[in-house]
C-alpha cells in the first residue's frame, strides 16, 4: 500500500479552502475502515517563570520553563467510509479533497483563565481546544518560526484505517503555511482610509567645523556655537567656528501605521536642521547623506512583560557608500531634507510574518531607520529612529458582515520562513 497527498495551494488565507488529491495505491486488495484527511495547527510557547511555591522545579536562578501547547485548528475530511469490511480492489485511487481553513482560532483558553494560570504552573499547559469548531476572539495566527522555543505550525495528512486496533496507514506531513486574517469593521467610515499618517521623530546634536563665522551670526535661531573646543579649533586654525548643529530625522508611514506584505513598503524620511530657516545654514552647511539601512525588527514576547524577547531581524534596504549632496526641500522654513528618494522607491516585506497575538505570544514589529549624514566633509554622524509599525496579512475579515473580503494579491508569493523540519515529535500532533 502505497498512500501520499499532494496540496494544490499550500500557502493559504484563513477563511478559505484548502485542496488537494490523496493518492492510494494498492498492490493488492484490502480491507479498508476509512480514509481521511487531517489538517491541524498548534503553537508552541517556552516562556521561563520564577519559582514561588511548591510546583517549583528549581533551577539554579528559581527559575523553570513553562512549555505551552495551544490546538488552534483540527479539521478532519473523510474520504472514503467502508460498510462492514469493504474490500477495495488492487489498483490506484484518487480522492479529491477541500478542507475550510477557519478564520478563528479554536483554543478556548481565554474562557478557562484561572484554571489556564494554575495549571501553567506546573510546567506545561496543553489546551483542549473548544469542541465547536467556530468564533473565538482570536483569528488563526500565522505560521511562524522563530525558535525551537517558539512557533507555530501547520500540517496536513492522509489516513487509512484498517480493520483491528490502531492499524493506520498515514501519508507524509505536509507543511502548510497560513496566511492570517486581519479583522476590520467595514462600517468604521476610516476602515479604509489611507491618508493617516504616523511620524515618528529622533534627534540629536553634532559639533560640525566650518569657515569662521562673524559674532552678528549668532542670534535666537541660528546655530549655536559647540562647547566641544579643544582638539578640532586647534586643526581649524583662526578661521574655524564649531558650531553644534541640532538634527532631527523624522520617518513617514502611511495607512496609521499599517502595512500589508505584499504590498511595496512606501515610507518617507527627512533630516531637518533645527534652525528657523535656511539662510541661516546657506553657505554654512554642506549636508551629505552617506549611508541609509532600513530593517525590520520581529519581537517575540511572551506572556509577562519579564520573559525574554527574541528578535528576528531583517535587512530591507542598505547602502553604505552613498555620496549625495542634499538640497532643501524648500526656500522658507527650517531647511528639511529628503533623503529616501536617494536611496529606493520602495520597500519589500514579503518574508515578514504578520502582526499577531495570542494568549502566551505577542509578535509585533518595528521598522529601524538608520542614516548617516556628513557635515562639511566630516565623519558621518548617524541617525536613528525607531517606529513601531503594523505588519498585516492583506486578508481582511469584516465583523460588520462576516465576511472575508476579497485578497489584495496573490497569496502564492508570500515567503514566511517557516519550520519545514517534518518530524511530528510534539505530543500534541499524535495523529
Ligand atoms: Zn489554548
Amino acid at each position: 500500500m502505497h498512500l501520499s497527498i499532494s496540496v494544490d495551494n499550500p500557502v493559504i488565507s484563513a477563511g478559505s479552502p484548502l485542496s488537494g488529491i490523496v493518492d492510494l495505491v494498492l498492490d493488492k486488495p484490502a480491507i479498508i475502515d476509512a480514509i481521511r484527511v487531517r489538517f491541524r495547527g498548534i503553537s508552541m510557547t517556552t516562556t521561563m517563570q520564577f519559582s514561588e511555591q511548591m510546583y517549583s522545579v528549581d533551577l539554579a536562578h528559581g527559575k523553570f520553563k513553562v512549555k505551552e501547547w495551544h490546538l488552534h485548528v483540527d479539521v478532519t475530511t473523510f474520504l472514503f467510509r467502508g460498510q462492514n469490511g469493504t474490500e477495495m480492489a488492487a489498483g490506484r485511487y484518487r480522492f479529491p479533497y477541500i478542507i475550510n481553513v477557519p478564520v478563528f482560532s479554536r483554543c478556548d483558553c481565554l474562557q478557562r483563565l484561572e484554571e489556564y494560570r494554575v495549571q501553567r504552573k506546573r510546567q506545561t499547559w496543553i489546551c483542549t481546544a473548544a469542541a465547536s469548531r467556530t468564533v473565538g476572539a482570536t483569528p488563526l495566527p500565522p505560521s511562524l518560526k522563530t525558535n525551537n522555543d517558539r512557533y507555530v505550525r501547520y500540517r496536513i495528512m492522509a489516513l487509512v484505517e484498517r480493520p483491528g486496533k490502531m492499524v493506520f496507514n498515514r501519508s507524509k506531513v505536509k507543511n502548510i503555511i497560513v496566511v492570517p486574517v486581519t479583522l476590520i469593521h467595514t462600517f468604521d467610515p476610516y476602515w479604509n482610509d489611507r491618508s493617516r499618517l504616523i511620524r515618528e521623530i529622533s534627534g540629536d546634536a553634532f559639533s560640525v567645523k566650518c569657515e569662521r563665522l562673524p559674532d552678528n551670526y549668532f542670534q535666537d535661531g541660528s546655530l549655536q556655537r559647540s562647547d566641544e573646543l579643544p582638539r578640532s579649533l586647534v586643526s581649524l586654525g583662526p578661521k574655524g567656528t564649531n558650531v553644534k548643529v541640532p538634527t532631527q530625522l523624522e520617518v513617514v508611514l502611511f495607512n496609521d501605521g499599517d502595512a500589508a506584505i505584499l504590498e511595496p513598503l512606501k515610507l518617507q524620511i527627512y533630516a531637518q536642521i533645527q534652525v528657523d530657516c535656511r539662510s541661516r545654514i546657506d553657505g554654512i552647511l554642506n549636508i551629505k547623506l552617506t549611508s541609509m539601512r532600513i530593517t525590520m525588527k520581529s519581537l517575540t514576547t511572551g506572556l509577562a512583560t519579564s520573559e525574554k524577547t527574541s528578535v528576528i531581524k531583517n535587512t530591507l534596504f542598505r547602502a553604505n557608500a552613498l555620496d549625495i549632496t542634499l538640497q532643501p526641500e524648500s526656500d522658507s522654513g527650517p531647511p528639511r531634507f529628503r533623503l529616501d528618494t536617494h536611496a529606493f522607491e520602495d520597500l519589500d516585506i514579503s518574508k515578514i510574518v504578520p502582526t499577531f497575538h495570542l494568549l502566551s505570544m505577542r509578535y509585533h514589529h518595528q521598522l529601524v531607520v538608520t542614516v548617516g549624514l556628513s557635515f562639511n566633509g566630516g565623519s558621518a554622524k548617524i541617525l536613528k529612529c525607531l517606529c513601531p509599525i503594523n505588519v498585516v496579512s492583506g486578508v481582511d475579515y469584516d465583523l460588520d458582515t462576516q465576511r472575508l473580503m476579497p485578497p489584495r494579491y496573490n497569496l502564492g508569493d508570500v515567503q514566511f520562513d517557516i519550520d519545514d523540519r517534518l518530524d511530528d515529535n510534539d505530543g500534541i500532533f499524535d495523529w
